[in-house]
This record gives structure tokens, C-alpha cells and sequence, in this order.
């Protein structure tokens, strides 16, 4: 079992891309329903004004660093987490796997037609994976019971669902908790990234902990949930 740590009573796994897959693939293969949540500085601040969120983040199966924010607070606080593990890789990762281990996918979430060519994207990349079926994540109540009994029915062993934090944890905690042998996972805007929508970041800015600011010239619109970002810091200075 790898280390958990808390920053800001938020619990993170402290786990590498390979770890992560490895613990997500053997949850499958174990009853009930297994939460994987991605955490960054937003996802860490929000949750402590939700309890909801912080509920269901400190009962998920698995919560991975997403973001570079998280990275830096473990050192802060003398910790170290091995690596990023950034949700858009790691759903590219779980496909690649799911190939391999014949795993059916679920896709609910993103603008009508976004999850349907992030998948056809990332088949193109790492060959067959089987699909259990894909969803728009603009619903109303009715086409929501149908998508719930599409996921039962579906036998899906990974769901990844983009409907932004809090809604998607949400979500799954709600919908989803009666699964058996279940991973679901909260992806934010990685369809939107995986069908060619958004750009990532370039490398540079990766490697140097700068995926936000770049995330920001794309969507300037996103100033104000950034302001989790410097808020994150100072309360974990302050907390130091
Ligand atoms: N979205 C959705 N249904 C909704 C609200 C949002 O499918 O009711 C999608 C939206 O189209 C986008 C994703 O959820 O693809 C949220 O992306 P964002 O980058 O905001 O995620 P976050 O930063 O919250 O992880």
C-alpha cells in the first residue's frame, strides 16, 4: 500500500503513474464500487467549504496528485509525492490498459459529440479498447435514469465522468454506489483535452509545475476558481 498524506485534510495517495494503474486495475477485481478522484489546489479548497466533497474524497478508494499546487504542499510540509499524475494521462494510460485487459469503458460527460472523439482519439492511439457506451453530460432527469441503468447494464469496469468538481464526485457517489467490482473517476475537462478541443500545455510548462497558467491564457474566463490557487498557498504557509 503506497503512503497517504493530507494536505489540508484532504487524504493524497502518494503514487506514480505506474502505482495508480496498478491499484485501479486490481480494484476491479474487488467488490463495491471504487471512487478514484484527481486532486489540485481548486479540488483541495473547494472541498473544505463542501462537506459533500470532503466526504466522498475522504472515502474515495484512490485520490491521485493531479495537480503541480499538491505536489508543492507535500513539500512543504516535508512530504514528497513521487510524481504528477495528471487525470488526462492517466485516462489515456487506462485505455491503453483496458485494451490490454479487455476492461469495458464508460465516457459520460463534456458537450454532445466531445466524449465520443476523445474515445475515437484514443483508439486511434493505443488500438481497441471495448466500449461500454458514451454520454453527453448536458442531461435532464428523465435521460439521467436512462444513463444510470446504461452504466449498470452496460457490465463497464472503469466509468470516467466529466461533469467538473464538485458535480461529477457528486455524481458517482449518488448514482453509482451500488456497482460491484466498479472504478469511477472524476476526469474535469480531460474529453474536452483528449478530442483535440483544448490544447495541453507545452512540456516546458508542465515540467516546471505551469499547466495552470497556460490553462488560464486558454480560458481567461477561469481568473476567478484560480483564485483557489494563491488562497491554497497562503493557507498552507499560514498552516506550516
Ligand atoms: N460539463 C458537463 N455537464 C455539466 C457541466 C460541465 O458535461 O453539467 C463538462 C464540461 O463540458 C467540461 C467538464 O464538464 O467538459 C468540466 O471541465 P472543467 O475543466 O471545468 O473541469 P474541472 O476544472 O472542474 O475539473
Amino acid at each position: 500500500m503506497n503512503k497517504r498524506i493530507s494536505v489540508l485534510s484532504i487524504p493524497i495517495d502518494c503514487v506514480t503513474m505506474q502505482e495508480a494503474i496498478d491499484r485501479i486495475i486490481n480494484f476491479t477485481k474487488e467488490p463495491g464500487l471504487h471512487i478514484v478522484a484527481t486532486a489540485n489546489a481548486e479540488m483541495v479548497m473547494l472541498a473544505n467549504q463542501n462537506p459533500i466533497l470532503h466526504g466522498i474524497l475522504n472515502s474515495a478508494s484512490l485520490v491521485i496528485p493531479d495537480g503541480a499546487g499538491i505536489l508543492w504542499a507535500a513539500e512543504k510540509q516535508g512530504e514528497t509525492v513521487p510524481e504528477r499524475v495528471a487525470g488526462v494521462d492517466i485516462t489515456k494510460e487506462l485505455f491503453r490498459v483496458a485494451g490490454k485487459e479487455k476492461l469495458p469503458i464508460y465516457c459520460l460527460g463534456a458537450a454532445p459529440g466531445v466524449a465520443q472523439q476523445a474515445v475515437d482519439n484514443l483508439q486511434a492511439l493505443v488500438g481497441p479498447v471495448p466500449i461500454a457506451g458514451v454520454h453527453d453530460g448536458f442531461f435532464d432527469k428523465e435521460e439521467e435514469l436512462n444513463i444510470i441503468n446504461e452504466i449498470k447494464e452496460s457490465k463497464a469496469k472503469l466509468v470516467f465522468v466529466a461533469l467538473g468538481v464538485p458535480k461529477q464526485e457528486e455524481w458517482i457517489s449518488e448514482h453509482l454506489a451500488s456497482l460491484d467490482g466498479v472504478v469511477a473517476m472524476g476526469v474535469g475537462g480531460s474529453f474536452d483535452v483528449l478530442a483535440g478541443n483544448i490544447p495541453r500545455a507545452p512540456k516546458w510548462m508542465q515540467r516546471n509545475r505551469l499547466e495552470w497558467l497556460y490553462r488560464l491564457y486558454l480560458e481567461p474566463q477561469r481568473i476567478g476558481r484560480m483564485l483557489a490557487i494563491p488562497k491554497f498557498m497562503w493557507t498552507v504557509i499560514r498552516k506550516k
